[in-house]
């Protein structure tokens, strides 16, 4: 039965308007789309949406603003926002982003530090960062949803992290959008990721765009397959994607599953997108102090701010240094690193070790040893360019990653004896969420 199954890859072939070569060295038109299956996808999915969609706070503003620019700004921020955060999550975020910078030239009027404040517990801090940054000239992206749908429609089973298949999803979504509707375009396509082209148990009968899916088409060959076996027919001959993709003796196609990790029944069109190959994160030590004096509230904590560029850049934090060897050479280190921001003698014989906080960023598993130290008089003089004092309620209104709330929350629960850390066991290790960053692809508009 070989030869009727090629027949009928050739007329899918045909049937969708597709040639045999890309014209890219290497790869196949398979994991492509024709001019055809591009209007049919645009026409399928924005219809589905303009039914489907969800009532979301950056949907009702954009579907409620007269003014296109008020608009498009309106929507780039839910996108940027939305692209490693769940809606859930970022509905406040957004309300409360769009209270305090309505348009583009709200936020270009912003400083890092307003943005920082304000983004401060989202996440993925370059975000903000890019978005103040962005503000004269706006971009929209894609997030993982998107490259889920893009790398199941065109069956496309290579490693998503990897540059080829970053690329081709880039070029894709580039080919797909609809130039009349780009804002409502890339919002279709993220809900199409997030509410049926879901990651584990995708809703494939309710699709949109099922008839343009090569892994659902996959999936359904696979059943005729098993069907032809169980009747008696021959023997199975090449694997599907290989013999559809590309032509007999070709070299593999680099964006078809790897021979390594073959098509799994079980898991039908979830074996698109294949499973990114996960580094182990990097470990991390820090030694960080939480440095307090007396006062009003719970008295006042110093801050410093971390470098203009690289992780965590320009927010606020509780002193730290390299956690090199034992504790002795950490303390020695946290205390020269104290003297440099505060000007008086401090006394660190009381410096206290109060356990351990992790958290974990994308790509380091970060460990805070935590130390403390209450001074027992309010200190004389202004802290130098750089660090600062706060109240616990300007703490919590600062720019400072999630990581230091944490460590704040040990040292209180050891101060009022809550804590479960001693001074000699590593305490309670808060883990923070491990997050995957999404592929990031160039704008397929400008909303
Ligand atoms: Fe995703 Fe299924 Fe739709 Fe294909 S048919 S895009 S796998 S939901």
């Amino acid at each position: 039965m070989k030869k009727p199954r090629k027949e009928s890859s050739q007329k899918g072939r045909e049937q969708i308007g597709l040639g045999t070569d890309s014209g890219t060295p290497g790869l196949a038109v398979y994991h492509l789309f024709g001019d055809a299956e591009v209007a049919g996808f645009r026409a399928s999915l924005l219809s589905w949406y303009d039914r489907a969609k969800r009532d979301l706070p950056w949907r009702r503003r954009a579907a409620a603003e007269p003014d296109p620019d008020r608009r498009a700004y309106s929507v780039w921020v839910s996108e940027i926002m939305l692209q490693q955060t769940q809606v859930a999550t970022v509905t406040g975020y957004y309300t409360k982003w769009m209270q305090k910078w309505p348009t583009l030239q709200d936020l270009a009027g912003a400083t890092l530090e307003e943005v920082n404040e304000l983004w401060a517990g989202l996440g993925y801090y370059s975000r903000g960062r890019r978005l103040q940054e962005g503000a004269r000239k706006a971009t929209g992206v894609v997030d993982g949803n998107v490259s889920r749908v893009l790398c199941r429609t065109r069956a496309i089973g290579a490693d998503p992290g990897s540059p080829l298949v970053t690329q081709h999803l880039w070029s894709l979504a580039q080919q797909l959008v609809e130039p009349a509707r780009p804002g409502d375009f890339n919002q279709a396509a993220m809900e199409l990721g997030a509410t049926v082209c879901t990651p584990r148990s995708p809703l494939c009968p309710e699709c949109p765009v099922r008839d343009f899916c090569r892994a659902q088409k996959r999936v359904e060959r696979e059943h005729e397959q098993t069907a032809r076996t169980s009747r008696g027919s021959p023997e199975r001959g090449t694997p599907l994607d290989v013999e559809e993709c590309a032509p007999k003796n070709a070299a593999p196609c680099p964006l078809c599953l790897p021979p390594a990790q073959p098509w799994r029944q079980d898991l039908g069109v979830a074996n698109f997108p294949r499973q990114p190959a996960r580094k182990a994160p990097r470990e991390q030590r820090a030694a960080v102090c939480v440095l307090q004096q007396p006062g009003s509230e719970s008295g006042r904590f110093l801050l410093v701010q971390r470098p203009k560029s690289g992780l965590l850049a320009g927010l606020w934090e509780f002193p730290s240094v390299q956690a090199e060897g034992p504790e002795a050479v950490q303390r020695q280190a946290l205390g020269k690193a104290l003297r440099t921001w505060v000007d008086h003698p401090l006394p660190l014989r009381s410096l206290r070790h109060l356990g351990e906080v992790v958290h974990v960023f994308s790509h380091i598993r970060q460990t805070y040893v935590v130390y403390g130290l209450a001074l027992a008089e309010p200190l004389q003089g202004l802290p130098p360019p750089g660090a600062r004092w706060v109240t616990r309620t300007e703490f919590q209104a600062a720019a400072v990653p999630t990581a230091m709330k944490k460590v704040l929350r040990l040292f209180e629960g050891q101060r009022s004896g809550r804590g479960k850390a001693s001074k000699r066991s590593p305490g309670p290790a808060a883990s923070g969420r491990q997050l995957t960053l999404s592929a990031f692809l160039k704008p397929t508009s400008t909303p």
